[in-house]
């Protein structure tokens, strides 16, 4: 009896010496200036995205818990002509609030992480904007030319938090944040030679071990970075599973890729409990897009001798929108919607500017599948400018050729992400539209042989066809960014995707490989040793999308101009504008077969002869047959 009542109060004393604690982690990422739920392109107010209805979500989830923190992922000030008219048209100036902190700075943020997309009105602006955010920013893997990290590399906040007896107890947050290194690829221009970027794993595996030991109880890693199946290589984009292996890290917040973690896309990933929301069992989330979901992580912490830990953790997601039902699942915070509402007039001022007249309408529905009148016009548009540019130059003599892809073409942006411009007018909001990034003009020269293999790379978003297979085998890869199957135009070429892809994406190739036939620059087979300039965008002309031979080395003509304004110059020029498409590229048919496409439900009302509507999805989408 007297052990026994001994053994009892020993386990009892442990209990009671052992406490836990609840925190409830809350993330928003890739927001892009859309702090209002207004689509500027479309001129009207929208329920699927916007974090003026986010916040309703934040404050929601925060009531429900007694302890909670919250953090951005950034991609924050780059993504509407919101962000255009506060970096471009009206810049925001030393001493003035971005318009997205006059928002966020309501919100509570405990601390936030810098996107890539932060880099593209270059560094001097970037440190204007973030000088208005009434929180912490961190980023430990941009350093400057000195050798010294850029920016403040991690922070560790004290919090005073309540256990789960109701007792006050201080523990100490780190947070690191990561950025991907491409951005010395997307935004060369900005900062090359100004800063450097190093790889997000080995950034980790150094600061962690530091903020470890200046006390930190736990440690989140908000890293702007997706999940990749494969182990992730030096400097690699997506490494999300690579940071969750580095001992002492606590929880991920992630972003970038635009997609739902937890979620089942990620189910076969390696390391990966979807319902859980761990990766390597740390607890992870990355909330969409936009504002369209609000990522939780519900944190199990137990502590003792002043030390806490994580004990489990549970990841969800909510929605500000019911896809299925198609209707909004909260309302907008009025606070937000107050706090911008200078910014959202000045921003419907100039999308509504117009720039010419439009004589016929201009739609993106099937971009992916054939010549296209979006992708069209901003060829014509580039083709123009370039000749212009090189006038006098030592590369007037070569013929210009001009790629373009579509920008806005359903895929995990939502049946609703298209271009639809009817005719008449032709509006600033327009040419965003058909341009969405604030990309700048560049042109390289290459070789005809140069050129095909482009091509090769572009018709890497196709998935390959069995012309004897099943009827209507689908016909586009929907893990292949739509923004780099580039059309080019100045030469004419057929697509073969009953032949296998030539590039994965990421340098590897499968020799032999041969998708485009008959590439012909006027009327004869291209001379594969002749050289053509080429106009694309900083992006792709620094390496973005990892087309063979552009690494930004064959860059003749480097514009500060962006595409946009070229295309606004372009049609400014005409005054009306014909955009009439020149079949100059096809889909070599299957003949005997059919193949399935998917695109907006409005897409019916330009079906090309060859296609036929089959049905609508849940998911919003409609499933077109293209036959030949
Ligand atoms: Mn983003
Ligand atoms: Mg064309």
């Amino acid at each position: 009896m007297k052990k026994i009542s001994i053994l009892t109060a020993l386990v009892l004393a442990s209990f009671g010496s052992a406490a836990n604690l609840n925190l409830r982690i809350l993330e928003t990422s890739d927001i892009h200036t859309n702090i209002l739920n207004y689509d500027y392109y479309q001129d009207k107010f929208t329920d699927e995205y916007g974090l003026s209805k986010t916040a309703t979500l934040i404050k929601a989830a925060r009531a429900e818990v007694v302890n909670s923190m919250l953090f951005d992922n950034g991609d924050l000030i780059q993504g509407n002509p919101l962000g255009d008219v506060a970096a471009k048209i009206k810049p925001v100036q030393k001493g003035e609030v971005h318009p997205v902190f006059k928002a966020m700075n309501l919100l509570g943020y405990d601390a936030a992480n810098i996107g890539n997309h932060e880099f593209n009105y270059g560094l001097p602006f970037l440190k204007i904007a973030l000088s208005g955010a009434k929180f912490p920013y961190v980023n430990a893997n941009v350093y400057a030319a000195s050798g010294k990290n850029y920016f403040k590399p991690y922070t560790i906040l004290t919090r005073l938090l309540k256990d789960s007896t109701g007792k006050n107890v201080r523990i100490k947050v780190g947070v690191l944040g990561l950025v991907p290194a491409q951005i010395m690829q997307w935004d060369k221009s900005n900062l090359e030679g100004k800063v450097t970027a190093a790889d997000l794993v080995k950034t980790a595996q150094k600061f962690v071990p530091e903020i470890k030991a200046k006390g930190a109880d736990i440690v989140i890693v908000i890293a702007h970075t997706g999940l990749d199946k494969n182990e992730p290589g030096d400097l690699a984009e997506n490494a999300a599973i690579g940071i969750s292996k580095v001992d002492g890290v606590s929880l991920l917040l992630l972003g970038h890729s635009h997609a739902d973690f937890p979620g089942a896309f990620y189910k076969d990933f390696p390391g990966v409990d979807v319902a859980k929301g761990t990766i390597n069992g740390k607890g992870a989330v990355m909330p969409g897009f936009w504002g369209n979901s609000l990522g939780i992580i519900d944190v199990k912490l137990e502590g003792s001798n002043g030390a806490w830990n994580v004990v489990s953790s549970q990841s969800s997601l909510r929605k500000i929108y019911d896809t299925a039902a198609k209707k909004a699942n909260v309302d907008n915070d009025p606070a937000i919607v107050a706090a911008i509402d200078a910014d959202h007039k000045a921003t419907l001022e100039y999308v509504r500017g117009k720039v010419a007249a439009l004589e016929t309408p201009i739609n993106s529905y099937f971009s992916q599948v054939q010549d296209d009148p979006s992708i069209q016009i901003v060829n014509q548009a580039q083709t123009w400018y370039v000749k212009r540019a090189l006038q006098g130059t030592q590369y007037e003599k070569y013929p210009v050729l001009s790629a373009a892809a579509p920008f806005k073409a359903g895929g995990r942006a939502g049946a609703s992400y298209y271009t639809d411009i009817p005719a008449g007018t032709l509006a600033v909001k327009n040419i965003s539209d058909l341009y969405v990034y604030p990309n700048t003009l560049k042109a390289v020269l290459i070789t005809g042989a140069q050129v095909k293999e482009w091509l090769e790379r572009s018709a890497g978003q196709f998935n390959q066809i069995d012309p004897k297979g099943k009827p209507n085998q689908l016909l586009v890869n929907d893990s292949f960014p739509a923004y780099n199957f580039d059309v080019i135009d100045g030469v004419t070429y057929e697509i073969d995707v009953t032949q296998p892809n030539k590039y994965d994406g990421k340098g590897g190739m499968v020799e032999g490989a041969n998708r485009i036939k008959n590439l012909q620059f006027e009327g004869k087979p291209i001379d594969p040793a002749a050289k053509f300039v080429v106009a694309t965008n900083n992006y792709r002309a620094s390496g973005g999308g990892a087309f063979p031979g552009l690494d930004g080395k064959n860059i003749i003509l480097d514009s500060p101009d962006e595409n946009r304004q070229a295309i606004i110059g372009y049609v400014t020029s005409l005054g009306s504008v014909n955009p009439k498409i020149d079949n100059n590229w096809k889909l070599t048919p299957i003949v005997g077969n059919s193949v399935l496409f998917l695109s907006s439900p409005n897409a019916v009302k330009y079906l090309p002869a060859n296609a036929k509507k089959q049905a609508d999805r849940a998911d919003g989408f409609s499933e077109y047959i293209l036959s030949w």
